[in-house]
């Protein structure tokens, strides 16, 4: 079959004798160096589009996605996004745009951007905003870039250092030693929460900023947060909130009121991005009135009626994307918010901390919960009491897979032996979370009765075990026809 389709393939080249663009062979060299020119034809396997098509339909349907089964991957928040906002997206008046467009062809797209900055600084309680950065990461990166640039500004060049809880998020440490900065990392006291004594030891007139992830990831609001915001201020340094899981806060408190200076959240968690496998994401950057100044540039601005890019602006840091970001993703997220409005808003974190609650609940009679008080939009839950049976978090992750359910974040946070962190979200019913439970249940009653169903588990996966270190350095991404 192969063989065939490369004579085929050879045979179909030939009859095509290269370019389309009117060059004959021989006259190519004149156009290109020699060790251009290719010798042989390209090996690309001919197919027909209905085996292209099965193809891709077969591997897709291999995939687990939030449309196939529960997806509890704690901190991802993968919900359910509506497909209403991935139609507004793919409006031909949003979808055909061209960004070279001049402003005066482009006011609808400027005016969403515009207004969609309004929304999420309501939102965030926080005066301005970007929508260029393409991920929560990325909008780390800007936030960070604003605080640098507003003390170089200053002229106050010995600020090093950034403070990171170690229940932050695994991005945080890293955007901050990305820009140059000295990472102090303080350790959390025993209720999970920023440790107020470990704080005001590393405080000095050397702290640029800290960067506080909150719920942090053990799903738990940082109940000091007033007090670390004063410590903070009281030496001078900045406040970065990392909200990227906004369904956990929005519409209840805000970063801006609670005395942050600037803060991101995921457009590609909350706002209804579907997201999962590295597709496009997008992120909006709030920050108060004195960062203002150094957002990137372009800002979408409005004199009068007209919308305009605003490129006059000196102490930009730049652009940190091209155009105008992830337009498609910001389509989405100000459908999403107009399909909910305020109050609706306020229900999403209501029902994902509801949820998340309701199964912490129901799991911890069986599964180590390490703090006791109640969580917000996820928590997290220790396996050490399989782990003493033989049966590790990596066995339980597995023999979900048996289910049909996706597994959690596992061994993350770090502070957490044996970490499940659980993100059941607000999209699921009671029905869901009821079925979830028992599956874990039973997992667990496995684990004393049958340890063996679940150290060799999946059994019904289309592969088992994966070696994921060779998988990720040797993939394999060779087409082959669809099995009949
Ligand atoms: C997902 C997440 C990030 C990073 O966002 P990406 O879009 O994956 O770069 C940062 N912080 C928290 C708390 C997150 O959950």
């Amino acid at each position: 079959m192969e063989k065939l389709i490369y004579e085929k393939s050879q045979k179909n080249r030939k009859a095509a004798t290269l370019p389309a663009v009117g060059v004959e062979e021989k006259e190519l060299s004149k156009l290109l160096p020699d060790e251009f020119i290719r010798k042989v034809s390209a090996q690309l396997p001919e197919v027909s589009e209905l085996e292209a098509m099965r193809h891709f339909v077969r591997i897709s349907a291999l995939n687990h996605n939030i449309e196939k089964g529960f997806y509890p991957l704690g901190s991802c928040t993968m919900k359910y996004n509506p497909k209403i906002n991935d139609a507004m997206a793919a409006l031909d008046g949003f979808r055909e745009l061209h960004p070279y467009q001049p402003e005066d062809q482009v006011q609808g797209a400027l005016q969403l951007i515009y207004e969609l900055q309004k929304m999420i600084s309501a939102v965030v309680g926080l005066p301005a905003v970007t929508l260029q950065p393409a991920a929560g990461a990325h909008g780390e990166m800007t936030g960070l870039l604003l605080i640098k640039a507003y003390f170089e500004s200053k002229g106050d060049t010995k600020r090093r250092k950034v403070i990171v809880p170690d229940t932050a998020h695994g991005t945080n440490p890293a955007t901050a030693a990305m820009l140059g900065y000295e990472v102090v990392e303080i350790k959390s006291n025993d209720r999970g929460l920023v440790d107020i004594d470990a704080l005001k030891a590393v405080l000095s007139d050397d702290v640029a900023a800290i960067m506080l992830t909150n719920p942090n990831t053990l799903g738990l609001f940082e109940e000091d947060i007033q007090e670390v915001q004063k410590l903070v201020h009281a030496v001078g340094g900045l406040l970065y909130y990392d909200g990227a899981n906004l369904n956990a806060i929005m519409g209840l408190v805000r970063p801006g009121d609670m005395g942050f200076d600037v803060c991101h959240l995921n457009l590609h968690k909350t706002f209804s991005t579907p997201h999962g496998g590295g597709g496009p994401g997008g992120c909006a950057v709030a920050c108060r009135a004195h960062l203002e100044p150094f957002l990137p540039k372009p800002v979408v601005s409005k004199d009068g009626e007209r919308y305009f890019l605003d490129w006059n602006r000196p102490q930009s840091i730049g652009k940190v994307k091209g155009f105008y970001g992830n337009f498609g993703i910001l389509v989405r997220a100000y459908s999403y918010i107009l399909a909910h409005g305020r109050k609706g808003l306020m229900q999403v974190s209501e029902d994902a901390i509801l949820s998340a609650n309701y199964l912490k609940h129901k799991l911890k009679k069986h599964f180590i919960a390490p703090h006791v008080q109640n969580c917000m939009h996820e928590f997290v839950l220790s396996g050490s009491l399989q782990k003493e049976r033989g049966v590790s978090t990596t066995n339980i992750a597995k023999r979900l897979l048996d289910f049909g359910v996706h597994a959690p974040t596992v061994y993350f946070p770090l502070v957490v032996a044996e970490a499940m962190m659980i993100e059941p979200t607000e999209t699921e019913c009671k029905e869901t979370l009821d079925q979830f439970a028992a599956i874990m249940l039973q997992i667990d009653e496995e684990s004393k009765s049958s340890p063996d169903v679940v150290l060799n588990a999946p059994h019904t996966t289309p592969v088992g075990r994966l070696d994921e270190a060779l998988a990720a350095r040797k993939p394999n991404l060779r087409w082959e026809p669809a099995t009949v």
